[in-house]
């Protein structure tokens, strides 16, 4: 049997083609609804290539990004990119392209679209990205549209950066662009985001202006405790809630940029025991993943149900262990080996008794694992293979 190097990213594909699917038919319930997956949660191109089947557009943050989402066939003219500090090279990338909208953050920006524009001859289109003060209910480091974020433009700007962007010459302004947070489970938030909005364009009204486009961003959460239960997360929900409250103008089109929720259930990190560390009042699972492999625990305190695969002859995920319930289950700190007293992906764990050897699967880390991934501590890059494709070792 052919051996596969832990740690590693694991891929349910048939789940993401699902999520897509269930994705697609509550998107296609609303007129000029349109979903651009956020690239930066996951860029591996076994992954983009079946979102691409899917017909989903693509947010962009960076030049790399861009060339990623051309290079897996995703058309120039579904691409959108975000940033607060987009580089020279990387708007001319994004100029070069022809991609469909610079959500841009600041007038000094806008100046430096303008002109890279006008040297290729060409004529930008830009959204202003508002902040909209709205608060998210998720965690202080992924709380984007407060008005003390670094993101976005204020709130009481929005009528002077849109006379500036029509007095340029190589602009054209399409709309207004939010993103409030993210992992927001809350549909309360994304209802007070679409009510902010149509107080925007009602006073916008007044002034004779109206837009082509409102993009709401991304955020919407998953159910990192019960992947099982909720593998795919409450889009109808979601995107009933801004068909509710948010008053599309006559042609307008709404766009919409989810990253996790489209892709973090449907990856898991496979990581292996390396030793039984039993201490004074709590017992070490050490495992051959850390932060190098999966940060969100290190950096947002993030939790990610943890499950042994050991048992099983093959690794079924989705779908609950039934050796679990029968087996004495035992309490681990599961840890790694980085030399960061973070490094720890989780306290006090339930699990079946564990060995040296022993498979683990960190579940939902689909979203925002393998893109963070770094050398940190010269350890490789972890490899990603597709679930069913080769039976788990043991
Ligand atoms: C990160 C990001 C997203 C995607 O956020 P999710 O929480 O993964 O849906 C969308 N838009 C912008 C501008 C972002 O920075």
């Amino acid at each position: 049997m052919q051996t596969r190097q832990t740690p590693y990213y694991l891929y349910d594909t048939e789940l993401l083609q699902r999520t897509l699917e269930v994705l697609n038919r509550e998107v296609q319930k609303y007129t000029n609804y349109e979903v651009h997956y956020a690239i930066k949660a996951n860029a591996n191109p076994l992954l983009l290539r079946i979102i691409n089947r899917a017909g989903l557009g693509i947010d962009c943050v960076s030049g790399g990004e861009i060339e990623a989402a051309i290079k897996a066939g995703f058309p120039s003219s579904k691409i959108v990119f975000a940033g607060v500090g987009k580089s020279d090279w990387e708007i001319r990338t994004a100029l070069h392209n022809d991609i469909y909208c610079f959500n841009v953050e600041s007038i000094p920006e806008l100046e430096v679209i303008n002109e890279l524009a006008g040297r290729m001859n060409k004529r930008a289109g830009i959204c202003f990205r508002i902040n909209p003060d709205v608060g998210a209910h998720t965690h202080a480091n992924i709380t984007t549209g407060l008005a003390e974020n670094k993101f976005g433009i204020a709130l009481e700007d929005t009528l002077s950066v849109i006379r500036i962007a029509q007095s340029m010459e190589h602009i054209r302004l399409r709309g207004l662009h939010f993103h409030i947070g993210s992992q927001i489970l809350e549909m309360d938030d994304f209802r007070d985001l679409a009510l902010r909005i149509n107080e925007i364009q009602d006073f916008l009204q007044g002034e004779g202006i109206t837009l082509d486009d409102i993009n709401v961003g991304g955020g919407l959460g998953v159910d990192y405790d019960n992947p099982n239960v909720h593998p795919i997360p409450n889009f109808r929900d979601y995107f009933a809630t801004f068909h509710t409250h948010l008053r599309q103008r006559p042609g307008q089109r709404i766009h919409f940029e989810l990253g996790r929720a489209i892709v973090a259930q449907c990856g898991s990190l496979i990581t292996r025991v390396l030793y039984i560390k039993q201490g004074t009042d709590r017992q070490f699972a050490i495992v051959d993943a850390g932060m190098t492999e999966l940060i969100r625990p290190a950096l947002y305190g993030a939790h990610h149900k943890i499950e042994s695969i050991s048992a099983s002859n093959q690794l079924q995920l989705n779908q609950e262990l039934p050796f679990l319930a029968t087996e004495e289950l035992q309490t681990y700190d599961v840890v790694g080996p980085i030399c960061e007293s973070s490094d720890i992906f989780d306290h006090d764990v339930r699990l079946p008794r564990l060995q040296r050897g022993d498979l683990l699967a960190i579940r939902s880390a689909g979203a925002y694992g393998e893109t963070m991934a770094s050398q940190y501590n010269l350890r490789p890059l972890p490899k990603s293979y597709e679930l069913g494709t080769l039976p788990e070792e043991q």
